[in-house]
């Protein structure tokens, strides 16, 4: 058949877990935590259950858990949206972002993203009939780089898709970096996608600069989020996207036809378990000590060498030390010979681009960890 996606296989995640399992190596690889939720979340599934929470949910989500959001956002970043118009709870992040995608973009229209960038933006845009614009992030760093994505901008640009704390790098954008992208949209229709899945594990002190913090962001932008990542259920797969009412207008056109609602009993949990006591407070202290214990281990065990995790639950590395091989045949060689699965970086690039950095998952277990850092003392 005449494929719509003809540069596209099985994800990279897909790859390596499958791998990993056969392998019996320890999985590095794919983002999801290797342990429970809180019990009370659960608790809190079964009861709405069993109190009847089972037929379709309101299109948009239920007002409790959009109530909850929206309380969320406002209390952390200071910006009130409507819970009945300007949120809607969707199934995870990946079916917010094309669904966001499919709201704006039209054919011919082009669409910046920053490489490396999450494997799902750039099918997405295709699908949409959109023209991808890739703008590396500074090789290296993989911080924005302002004058290339200016150079980018075209009367065609109809969207720029950023994400922070960022996969796969870790980089965390500053409070000045969102200022420069609001500055540099100003005079532009440009919307943004601004894919916040990562919002609550940011480290060191720093804090995590949403685009709703920002008037001139917020008004063009469509924030995505993840109940999977910040109350360690990615199985579920719910999320929500926050966007001033004309645009979550568009979305909802699409959202109520591509999945129509999102499923009733977890969101009657996650809005039951967001008002108190706000376990998303303590993700930073949490991520972050085990980023500390993975990274000491890294440093002490290996010859790799560290690259700054700023935020999210990865660790990127860089493989020269190590090895000759490039990123991607590392990887598998890693996963079949020491029994340690991870992401090749080259993944998030459309052409491949090979900067001899890998990226571990560190939202596991300490023993995972330790395991995996026996494993790759060996190295
Ligand atoms: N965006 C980014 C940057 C991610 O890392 C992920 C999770 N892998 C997603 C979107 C998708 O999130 P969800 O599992 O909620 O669909
Ligand atoms: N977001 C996770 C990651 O980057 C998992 C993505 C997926 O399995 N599609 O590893």
């Amino acid at each position: 058949i005449t494929t719509k996606l003809p540069a596209v296989g099985t994800t990279i995640f897909t790859v390596m877990s499958t791998l990993a399992a056969e392998k019996n190596a320890v999985n590095l690889g794919q983002g999801f935590p290797d342990f429970h939720c809180d019990p009370k979340l659960l608790e809190d599934v079964a009861a709405a259950m069993a109190a009847g929470h089972n037929q379709y949910p309101p299109m948009p989500g239920i007002p409790a858990l959009r109530d909850a959001i929206a309380a969320k956002i406002e209390a952390l970043y200071g910006r009130s949206y409507s819970a009945a118009t300007e949120i809607t709870v969707t199934a995870g992040a990946t079916q917010a972002i094309i669904t966001a995608i499919l709201a704006i973009v039209r054919p011919g229209d082009e669409v910046i993203v920053l490489e490396p960038c999450y494997d799902s933006y750039v099918p997405n845009i295709d699908l949409a009939g959109g023209k991808v614009v890739r703008v590396p992030l500074v090789p290296g760093t993989f911080r924005p780089d302002f004058d290339k994505i200016a150079a980018a901008l075209t009367p065609k640009t109809r969207a720029i898709i950023i994400n922070t704390p960022h996969n796969p790098s870790a980089t965390v954008w500053t409070e000045a970096e969102m200022r420069q992208l609001e500055d540099l949209l100003a005079p532009t229709d440009v919307f943004v996608i601004s894919d916040e899945v990562y919002e609550h594990m940011v480290f060191d002190g720093a804090r995590h600069e949403s685009v709703a913090r920002f008037p001139g962001l917020a008004a063009r932008s469509f924030i995505v989020s993840s109940f999977g990542k910040t109350y360690h259920v990615t199985g579920w797969k719910v999320g929500f996207v926050a966007a001033p009412a004309p645009l979550m207008a568009e979305f909802r056109k699409v959202h109520q036809f591509n999945v129509f609602t999102v499923n009733t009993p977890m969101q009657h949990a996650l809005a039951q378990y967001m008002v108190s006591p706000q376990p998303y407070l303590e993700l930073p202290a949490f991520y972050q000590r085990k980023r500390d214990l993975f990274a000491a281990g890294l440093a002490e065990k290996t010859r790799f060498k560290l690259l700054r995790s700023e935020g999210s639950y990865f660790q990127c590395v860089d493989i020269s030390a190590v090895s000759d091989l490039s990123e991607a045949e590392f990887c598998l060689w890693l996963t079949r010979e020491i029994g340690v699965a991870a992401i090749p970086l080259s993944a998030f690039y459309g052409d491949g681009f090979d900067q001899r950095v890998v990226r571990f998952c560190f939202a596991k277990k300490d023993e995972t960890l330790l395991a995996a850092l026996d494993r790759l003392a060996k190295l």
